[in-house]
């Protein structure tokens, strides 16, 4: 008898997971705009792992069976992840892949005419049209749970908002002439066009071509002119040239920032809005410090001051000092 109860609980639980839909998001960070949306109404996976790079990933026969099982795939498009097309038509799925990034502009790609800039989750007020075209998704997937969906939808909706103004305030806070965004690959367009900040990469809007010789020397000129004081790495990839421009020109690393992944679980950065947070207080935090190069000449400055006023007092006490011995000698004489 307690084996048959055992028998039909593990048969229900087993059904019970059965039948939550299965949703593959291509990257991690949309696979946690869609967790955040559907709870545990559905079973959500990424396929790039967590710290993984979308733009060189390479698909395994286990994402083919994850995409071949999914009942929604979310792509990102615009270039980002190009083997995703070619990974869903050769699953033979029977899901439906939706472009999350439906109605947002995109910005053009400065290297590669036609191409366009694929990084824009980047901006808070981009995320919500990300998460609306999710959410329109997760619904028409799960009509019966509609009621919580648009309740998870709206609250994280009034989370990206306050987000959106709270990135606002923090890149202001930042003096107006340091707003200089040095990264490794060049992620950061959307946010650097809606918050302000001019920006210089080394590598361009993917990752998949090696950083030139051109591309380095552009950086270096744009630290030089603009007396960058941080320059920053980025979690999916390898830090060594920045790293190495750091050392040469004697600038400091800001911190790490996403841009192509959240970050692992516990780190300040394990959801879309974590990410985004930390890495606007790292940029404002770096980039509002002192900047080493005019304090320096400051202090030179200084010092020739306090130089010039220390020579002027020892100059009056050498005066004083001999006017007094010359009367003391002249009374001496009569
Ligand atoms: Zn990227």
């Amino acid at each position: 008898m307690r084996s048959l109860v055992i028998g039909m609980l593990l048969l229900t639980s087993s059904v019970a997971i059965a039948q939550k839909p299965k949703v593959i998001a291509s990257a991690s960070i949309f696979a946690d705009m869609a967790q955040t949306i559907a709870g545990d109404l559905a079973e959500i996976k990424s396929v790039v792992p967590i710290g993984g790079d979308p733009h060189r990933y390479e698909p395994t026969p286990g994402d083919a069976k994850l995409v071949q099982n999914a009942d929604l795939i979310l792509i990102n498009g615009l270039t980002f992840e190009g083997w995703m097309q070619e990974l869903i038509e050769n699953s033979g799925t029977k899901g439906k892949t939706i472009l999350i990034t439906k109605n947002i502009i995109p910005i053009a790609s400065d290297l590669h005419a036609g191409a366009t800039d694929p990084h824009a989750w980047m901006t808070a007020s981009n995320g919500l049209i990300y998460i609306k075209n999710i959410y329109e998704a997760l619904s028409n997937l799960l009509p019966e749970n509609k009621e919580e969906l648009t309740k998870n939808y709206n609250a994280y909706k009034a989370q990206l908002e306050a987000l959106d103004a709270e990135i606002f305030s923090l890149i202001r806070s930042i003096p107006e002439g340091q707003r200089v965004l040095v990264t490794s690959h060049d992620a950061f367009n959307y946010y650097g066009s809606r918050y302000g900040l001019t920006l210089s990469a080394v590598m361009g809007i993917s990752t998949e071509s090696d950083a030139q010789t051109a591309d380095m020397k552009r950086v270096i000129n744009n630290i030089k002119e603009f007396n960058v004081p941080a320059i920053f790495i980025e979690s999916t990839i390898n830090p060594k040239l920045i790293q190495q421009i750091a050392t040469d020109l004697k600038v400091k690393i800001g911190g790490e920032l996403y841009a192509d992944s959240v970050g692992e679980p516990g780190s300040d950065g394990d959801t879309y809005i974590k990410m985004l947070r930390h890495n606007s207080k790292t940029i404002a935090e770096a980039l509002s410090g002192t900047n080493f190069a005019s304090t320096k000449l400051n202090k030179d400055a200084g010092y020739l001051n306090s130089g010039v006023i220390f020579g002027i007092i020892a100059f009056l006490l050498f005066s004083i000092l001999y006017m007094i011995f010359k009367l003391d000698s002249t009374h001496a004489k009569y």
